[in-house]
Order: C-alpha cells, then sequence, then structure tokens
C-alpha cells in the first residue's frame, strides 16, 4: 500500500494556484529532508497524531490495536511498515515480522470480528527481487501457512500496475493450497473489470480499491469521476458474482452503492466486507460495524511508519493542518 499517492480529492484553488496540491507537495517533500525526518520520527511517534493513524512501531503494538478494535466489534487487516526491501535479507526480515505477528494474534487468543487478517505486499516480500515471483511465493506461503495455523487469513495487497500479472499469478498459486487468499484489485487500471469477472468465483476473496499509485494514461483513468465509475462497474460485478467483496474506500458514496448491490443480490452480511484505514472515517467504520455489517480496519504497524503517515497527512490538508498544530502546541 506504498507508492506514489494518487491525488484524488476536489482543488482548492487559491488565485488559479491548487493549494492543496501544493500543500501535499510540500508536506512529502519537506518529509525526505533527513533532519525533518528525524525530528518528526523522535516527536510524533509518542504523540496523538501518529497513533491515529499507525499503530505503534513494535507487534505488540498491533496485536493491542488488534484487540480494542475487537472490542467494538471490527476486524483487522494488519500491515507490516519496513521500508522498501532490496536484498533477499530485508524480504526474509519482512517475512519473519508478518510470522511473529500472526504468533502472537494466536497466542493472544485474538477473536475479532470476523477471522483477522494480514495485508501482505509482494514487493516487501521479494517480488523486485531476482527471480522474484519464486521468492515472494516462498515468502508468502510460509506467511499463509502460518495465518491458516493461527485461523487468520492474508490478503495481498496490488503494487502498482506493473506488477499486476506477477502478482495475480502469485495469488494464483498460493490459492492452490490457501483458497482463501485474498487479493486487492485497482479500478483505476482498465484491466480491473475484466480482473473482476475472473476472479468473482465461489470463495475467492476480491478487496477493490480505487488505487494508490500514480499510473500512466495507456494503463488507468486519469479522471478520478472515471476511477469511480470504475468503481461502481467493479462492485456490480462482484456483488453479482459468488465470491467475498471486499469494499475498501473511505468513500462515503460507494460505501452506500455496495450496501446497495449487496441488498440488491440478497447478500448476507458475513458474505462480503467493508475495510478502511485506521484513524480514516472512524465514525463511519463504527456505524457500519454497528449496524450489523462486517468492518475491517487496516491497521499498519512496523519501524518504518514514517512514510506512510507522511503520506496520509499529505492526503489531506486538514491532516497536514493537524500534524503542524500538534507538533507546534506541544514542543
Ligand atoms: C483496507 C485498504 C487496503 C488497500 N489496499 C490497497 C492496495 O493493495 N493497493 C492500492 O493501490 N491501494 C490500496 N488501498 C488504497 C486505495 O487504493 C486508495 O488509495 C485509498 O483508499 C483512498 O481511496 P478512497 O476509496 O478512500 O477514496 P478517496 O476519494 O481518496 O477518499 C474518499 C474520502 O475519504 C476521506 N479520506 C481519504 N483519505 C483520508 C485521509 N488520509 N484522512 C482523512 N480522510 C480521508 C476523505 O473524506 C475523502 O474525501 C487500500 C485502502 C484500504 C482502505
Amino acid at each position: 500500500m506504498a507508492g506514489a499517492p494518487r491525488h484524488t480529492r476536489a482543488p482548492l484553488q487559491w488565485d488559479g494556484v491548487d493549494v492543496s496540491d501544493l500543500l501535499r507537495k510540500s508536506l512529502l517533500q519537506l518529509s525526505t529532508m533527513t533532519s525533518v525526518r528525524d525530528a518528526i520520527e523522535r516527536a510524533a511517534i509518542s504523540r496523538g497524531v501518529a497513533r491515529r493513524f499507525v499503530a505503534g512501531a513494535e507487534t505488540a503494538d498491533a496485536v493491542r490495536v488488534s484487540d480494542e478494535l475487537a472490542r467494538v466489534g471490527r476486524g483487522v487487516s494488519i500491515g507490516y511498515l519496513g521500508g522498501e526491501t532490496t536484498s533477499l535479507e530485508h524480504a526474509q526480515q519482512t517475512k519473519a515480522a508478518y510470522l511473529a505477528v500472526v504468533g502472537e494474534l494466536a497466542a493472544n487468543g485474538y477473536i475479532g470480528h470476523g477471522r483477522a487478517e494480514v495485508s501482505v505486499p509482494l514487493p516487501a516480500l521479494g517480488l523486485g527481487l531476482d527471480d522474484g515471483r519464486r521468492v515472494a511465493l516462498e515468502h508468502a506461503r510460509e506467511i499463509c501457512r502460518a495465518a491458516a495455523d493461527a485461523g487468520a487469513v492474508v490478503t495481498v495487497d496490488m503494487p502498482d500496475h506493473t506488477m499486476t500479472d506477477a502478482t495475480l499469478h502469485v495469488v494464483h498459486d498460493l490459492r492452490q493450497d490457501f483458497p482463501d487468499t485474498g487479493v486487492a484489485l485497482q479500478t483505476c487500471l482498465h484491466r480491473t473489470e475484466a480482473d473482476c469477472r475472473e476472479l468473482s468465483y465461489a470463495g475467492s476473496r476480491v478487496r477493490l480499491c480505487k488505487g494508490a499509485y500514480r499510473e500512466p494514461g495507456s494503463a488507468a483513468y486519469q479522471d478520478r469521476a472515471d476511477v469511480d465509475k470504475a468503481y461502481v462497474r467493479c462492485l456490480k460485478v462482484l456483488m453479482a458474482g459468488a465470491g467475498y467483496p471486499m469494499v475498501a474506500s473511505h468513500d462515503l458514496r460507494l460505501v452506500e452503492i455496495a450496501a446497495a448491490l449487496a441488498g440488491k443480490h440478497g447478500r448476507d452480511p458475513k458474505s462480503f466486507e467493508y475495510q478502511m484505514r485506521y484513524g480514516i472515517r472512524i465514525d463511519e467504520q463504527q456505524r457500519i460495524a454497528d449496524r450489523g455489517d462486517q468492518m475491517r480496519v487496516y491497521v499498519p504497524f512496523g519501524s518504518e511508519w514514517y512514510g506512510y503517515l507522511m503520506r496520509r497527512l499529505a492526503e489531506r490538508p486538514a491532516n497536514a493542518a493537524l500534524f503542524l498544530r500538534s507538533l507546534l502546541v506541544r514542543s
């Protein structure tokens, strides 16, 4: 779920300048400066804003937040923030981090609303290395096995469009042994409606999201309205199909359309779910859980939380303002 964030919100204009975009770019630029990064890393992890979006640096943080969410009827999908993988050793460390968190969940007797899920990005498991497909498959297989033993499930994140085919191949192989392995699809891509058709068979868990990467026009819709329309088309395919759709969006119009389509197709509330990020649309998450639908929250943790936090802040000027204010007030 890393990568260059897509610019999707309505622009805030001032004298012909897109202020939201300017703020977003400035924040992302600022966040790459080492001195700024060091200062924020030291200051922010203990503070409310970082804690709002990231569970913490340690496995125990992910388990604690999972437990808190389970108590209010929400499930979790845990993602490890381990930074960019450039070596086999790093990929092995990432795999070990996933095995550790799955082990801890099992040891703590986690019984969430629905089984716990881990969100696994294949590039972090070595997909981009030499012989990457085999390496990532082997690592993902170990995680799937541990998850199955712990009563949890795995969903494979979708990286940018250059890795869609490789990711789907790995997921296909994983499903031979672990048929409940989920996969994310991105409605910004032209190909995704066809992928949804192919993947809407019984038992197939598909997480539908808009897409987090800046993609070229040859592969993806450039206009956010087209991405949203494609989301609705894909939802129609998935809700009408025999699979298990996972509606990953904070866009309330799409959430409502998903609910209407589920109703139209007579879906049992246990046959699909909603997914949102930790700290975003919290009231809506609770409303969905309270009305009896399944609500799963993506809970990120790990030492490389900084980049994830900065992307969440840059997505919304209001978040950036909140963050800067908290730093100024409390330093
Ligand atoms: C569980 C989960 C898994 C995902 N997995 C993947 C993946 O594997 N691959 C991938 O490419 N992408 C993934 N994504 C990201 C996704 O593709 C989108 O980039 C992201 O969810 C934003 O799109 P949106 O549908 O929420 O709509 P948007 O139009 O971006 O947002 C809708 C509304 O949500 C609110 N909102 C959104 N972001 C914020 C924020 N940071 N702070 C406060 N409010 C906010 C705003 O009110 C906004 O208007 C995932 C997202 C989720 C929730």
